[in-house]
């Protein structure tokens, strides 16, 4: 498999670090903003900001519905612009926001014009296929895009990483295991890197056997061991979905083949990554589970930035253990990973398919294990069809998410 996206912007990230040195040292403050500032990666980024204000200046920040969090968010943060995309909240947001100065707007293409205001960095932390317009409206800006909305990757990777090399933009993973892998990367020749290894905790049902698992409820779905996190990926960690999402991410953002790729199991989930490269090194990434270490990372780099991650202290966590991954209790990796190998819109298919079947299970429509027969039918289906096929651009992608949320739809239908 040729090589797709050469390391996101790292030499770009060489070439501006001096830029970014002068930068601190006049003290002008980074122009922040965060796209989902209510979520999860959301609140943890704005967490980061609040110990250090000088350091940042927040420009936008957007939410879906609860406009009383945003507004919150948005006073606290003195951001000049609140958005939130669902348009009925408007009214309760601009109330909240009363005799501040901060604008408002609701809708979609208000996302969108939040994502392009003057910024030197945007969070993408939407969740979901809905983060796609305004993350490519971020990089389309030639900014740093802190990328923590992984569909971007997964639906539309060839579109969108052609998208930052066009526009120079600075893409800096912020899921844990690409920050890992981003980390442990040097700038050797990518013929030198063998496996980039991602690590999964194997969420709560790790040692279930396939006969629980077929029963497992949302609640205890939700019940994530190590991170905390926003519902969609806990579901996504529980049936591994989310790590067959990563591998496609990887895929996109490392120059390595698919074969390169793999994933372990790692419970304590303190190594996020392994890199091997062909003279027997092997580098890893250690942190304790908190994103806020890979938040740091996007936001400061090619510096460092404190964050009150708990310190790691490896002899009292004793022992760090691995296994191999079982693609028959977790038959979405197997799913996940055949639509890589598919390639073309076929991770499009798999990640909108999986949107209705997380929706469905949490809806109690569906149980666990017909979350990964759902997509697969969805995926042969999609195939069958013909919408298995090359994408060109924002739009072609979109027309395809579209299409995959109404087969699965239909799929539902006979569950
Ligand atoms: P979350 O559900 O906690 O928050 C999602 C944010 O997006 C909220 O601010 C919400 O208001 C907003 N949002 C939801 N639907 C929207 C829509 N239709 N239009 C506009 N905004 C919308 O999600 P999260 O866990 O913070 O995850 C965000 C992204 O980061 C996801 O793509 C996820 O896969 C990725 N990620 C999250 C973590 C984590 O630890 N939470 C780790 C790695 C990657
Ligand atoms: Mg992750």
């Amino acid at each position: 498999m040729a090589v797709i996206a050469s390391v996101p912007g790292r030499q770009t990230m060489r070439a501006e670090a001096d830029v970014r040195v002068v930068r601190a040292q006049t003290a002008r403050p980074m122009r922040l903003t965060v796209l989902g500032a209510t979520g999860s990666v959301g609140t943890s980024t704005l967490d980061l900001v609040e110990r250090v204000p000088e350091r940042f200046e927040i420009v936008a920040l957007t939410a879906q519905s609860n406009a009383r969090a945003l507004a919150a968010l948005a006073r606290k943060h003195r951001a000049k612009f609140a958005v939130i995309g669902d348009e009925r909240c408007l009214g309760e947001l601009r109330e909240a926001l009363a005799g501040t100065g901060i604008g408002s707007a609701a809708g979609e293409d208000a996302l969108v014009e939040a994502a392009q205001m003057p910024a030197d960095c945007v969070m993408a932390a939407i969740v979901g296929a809905a983060g796609l317009r305004p993350t490519f409206a971020a990089a389309a800006r030639g900014i740093r895009v802190a990328l923590a909305n992984k569909e971007c990757l997964v639906s539309a990777g060839h579109v969108f990483t052609a998208e930052i090399k066009r526009s120079g933009a600075e893409l800096l993973p912020v899921d844990s295991e690409h920050s890992a892998a981003f980390q442990a990367l040097t700038d050797a020749d990518p013929e030198s890197i063998e496996k980039i290894v991602l690590t999964a905790s194997g969420g709560p049902f790790r040692t279930w056997t396939r006969e629980a698992i077929a029963t497992a409820t949302p609640e205890q779905a939700l019940k994530h061991p190590n991170w905390s996190m926003g519902s969609k990926i806990t579901i996504d960690s529980a049936t591994l979905m989310n790590k067959g999402l990563e591998l496609i991410e990887a895929f996109h953002l490392f120059p390595v083949s698919v074969e390169a790729l793999d994933c372990v199991v790692h419970p304590q989930s303190v190594v996020h990554c392994l890199v091997s490269y062909v003279d027997g090194s092997v580098l890893a990434q250690l942190a304790a589970p908190d994103m806020r270490t890979p938040i740091a990372v996007a936001l400061a780099w090619p510096q460092r930035m404190t964050a009150p991650t708990e310190k790691l202290d490896l002899t009292r966590l004793g022992s760090l253990t691995f296994e191999a991954p079982d693609e028959t209790r977790f038959p979405a990796l197997r799913v996940a990973r055949a639509a890589l190998r598919r390639g073309d819109t076929g991770p499009a298919v798999l990640n909108a398919a999986n949107e209705v079947a997380v929706k469905a299970f949490l809806d109690r429509r569906l149980k666990f294990l017909e979350i990964a027969a759902l997509v697969e039918e969805t995926l042969d289906a999609a195939e069958r069809q013909g919408a298995i096929c090359p994408a060109n651009c924002l739009d072609d992608i979109l027309a395809i998410d579209g299409h995959a949320r109404r087969l699965a739809e239909d799929g539902l239908s006979r569950y």
